[in-house]
């Protein structure tokens, strides 16, 4: 499994519709301070279904959304797609080639699909959740967040590893089952 490509439109800087195209490996994108390479990252959680706004380095959701600048008006939505290369089945759904998309309207509305079709973001995060592409940072480590982990207590390092390994939900789970 690998990520092939990732569509970006009205997506933070990035206004127009733009395609990364990646290959298996190791992929490094490099540009200028304030050039959108950060922004990318944002769009690949986002689209595997980051919730939170803070993660995204904004305030609120709508935050993704392009903006403007001086010579551009301000956009009334946010798309991301990205496709996964599933020739190995990772995925558990029966397509060798698997296109989860998001867009979010300034409007407030949301829409997910799965190879087109539309779908709830549960059926995105249960699709990613058991192939090690789950949402959480285990999986990208922002700017700045290397100090976290770093720093991190020995109980939070354990949760770090946990959910990589695909137990924390498990424990998670029998702890709320405990609780009742
Ligand atoms: P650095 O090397 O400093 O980490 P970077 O390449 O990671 O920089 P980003 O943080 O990805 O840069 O991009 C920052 C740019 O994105 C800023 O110019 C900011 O104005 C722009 N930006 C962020 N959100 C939006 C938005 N909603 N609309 C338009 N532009 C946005
Ligand atoms: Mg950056």
């Amino acid at each position: 499994m690998h990520l092939k490509t990732l569509t970006v439109r009205g997506f933070k800087s990035f206004a127009s519709a733009t395609t990364f195209e990646f290959e298996p490996g190791v992929t490094a994108v490099v540009g200028p301070n304030g050039s959108g390479k950060s922004n990318v990252v944002d769009a690949l959680s986002w689209v595997m279904g980051e919730q939170g706004a803070k993660t995204l380095r904004g305030g609120k959701m709508e935050d993704v959304i392009f903006a403007g600048t001086s010579g551009r008006p301000p956009l009334g939505r946010a798309h991301v797609s990205l496709t996964i290369d599933n020739a190995d089945g990772q995925l558990p759904i029966d397509y060798a080639e698997v296109t989860i998309s998001r867009t979010l309207f300034r409007t407030g509305g949301s829409e997910y699909a799965i190879n087109g079709s539309s779908c709830r973001l549960l059926d995105i995060q249960e699709l990613l959740s058991d192939s090690g592409l789950g949402r959480e940072m285990h999986v990208i480590v922002g700017q700045g967040q290397l100090d976290r982990i770093l720093h991190a207590t020995a109980e939070d390092r354990r949760g770090f590893i946990e959910e990589a390994a695909g137990v924390l939900k498990h424990r998670r789970r029998k702890e709320k089952t405990l609780r009742k």
